[in-house]
C-alpha cells in the first residue's frame, strides 16, 4: 500500500460500515489527523501518531497534515462518513493548491466512505431513489440567503434533498425557517425522516411530514431527508413505515 497522505470517511459510526481498505489503510498510516471525535473512532495501535484536535480548522488541519506527509511520514486523514462530502478531502486540496508547491508532488489515495445519508437512507427504506441531492444547512461557510436559494431551487426542480449540519447550539432556527420556506412549494404531506446517530447505540429515526414536523428533534447529528410529492409510505403492520421514491417520477 503507497501513500503519503490518505483520506479516509469512517463511515457513519459503526465498525462494520468501515470499508476494509480503510482499515487498511489505517493500521499502516504512521499519523492519523483529525476531529477528535472521529480519531477516537480509528482502533489505537502502537507507534502511530494522533493529532486529534478539537478546533474546526479544516485547513489548518489539513496544512498540516500535508506537512508531515512532506517530512516522510505517512499520514491518515479522517473524516465521518465519506471525506468528500462536507468534510476534509477538499480542505486537503485547497491546502493544496494554495500552499507549498512540494504537496502537489506527495501520493494521495482518497479511500470513499459510506456517507450518513446512504446510511439513513438504508434504514428508511429508499427515499433516495430518484433524483436527489445533499446540502448543508450551516450558513459557517457560505451566506445563509444562498443556502436558502439552493433549498428552494432543489424543492422546486422536485429533488429529494439530504440537510447536513441541520442544527448546532450556535445555529438553532435555520432548520426551522427552511421548514417554513419549504411550506411554500412542498405539499404539507411531503415526508420528511430525521436520523439520527444512524448506525451508532444511540440511532433514533423518525418520520414524519412536512405539515407536523418539529425542528427541535435534529441536532448536530441529525440528518433530514426531504422527499418530494412522489414519494411514497409504506405502512407495515407493526405500524412502523418504509419510505421510497419511486425510479419514475415527474414530481
Ligand atoms: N462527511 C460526513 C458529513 C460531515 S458533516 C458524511 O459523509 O456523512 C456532519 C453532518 O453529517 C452532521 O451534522 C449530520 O448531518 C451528518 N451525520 C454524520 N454522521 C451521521 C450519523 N451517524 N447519523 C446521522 N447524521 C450524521
Amino acid at each position: 500500500m503507497r501513500f503519503d497522505v490518505a483520506i479516509v470517511g469512517l463511515g457513519p459510526g459503526a465498525d462494520d460500515l468501515l470499508a476494509p481498505r480503510a482499515a487498511a489503510v489505517l493500521a499502516c498510516a504512521t499519523d492519523v489527523v483529525g476531529y477528535n471525535a472521529y480519531v477516537a473512532r480509528v482502533p489505537a495501535r502502537a507507534g502511530q501518531h494522533r493529532h486529534a484536535t478539537d478546533n474546526r480548522e479544516e485547513l489548518l488541519r489539513a496544512r498540516h497534515a500535508l506537512t508531515l506527509a512532506s517530512e516522510g511520514r505517512r499520514v491518515a486523514i479522517v473524516s465521518s462518513g465519506d471525506a468528500g462530502v462536507f468534510a476534509m478531502a477538499s480542505a486537503v486540496f485547497e491546502a493544496m493548491e494554495h500552499g507549498n508547491p512540494v504537496w502537489r508532488s506527495l501520493d494521495v489515495e482518497i479511500v470513499p466512505g459510506i456517507s450518513a445519508m446512504f446510511a439513513a437512507a438504508a434504514r428508511i427504506g429508499a427515499p433516495l431513489g430518484h433524483d436527489f441531492c445533499a446540502i448543508s444547512l450551516s450558513d459557517n461557510l457560505k451566506p445563509w440567503e444562498t443556502v436558502l436559494a439552493r433549498l428552494r431551487a432543489a424543492a422546486e426542480a422536485g429533488f429529494v434533498i439530504a440537510l447536513y449540519n441541520p442544527s448546532s447550539r450556535a445555529r438553532p432556527w435555520q432548520l426551522a425557517a427552511a421548514f417554513e420556506m419549504l411550506r411554500t412549494i412542498l405539499p404539507q404531506s411531503t415526508e420528511i425522516a430525521m436520523a439520527r446517530c444512524v448506525s451508532a447505540p444511540d440511532e433514533r429515526i423518525e418520520i414524519g411530514t412536512l405539515a407536523d414536523v418539529d425542528p427541535s428533534r435534529a441536532d448536530m447529528r441529525t440528518v433530514v431527508l426531504i422527499g418530494t410529492a412522489a414519494t411514497r409510505r409504506i405502512t407495515r403492520p407493526d405500524g412502523k413505515v418504509w419510505l421510497y421514491s419511486p425510479r419514475g417520477s415527474a414530481a
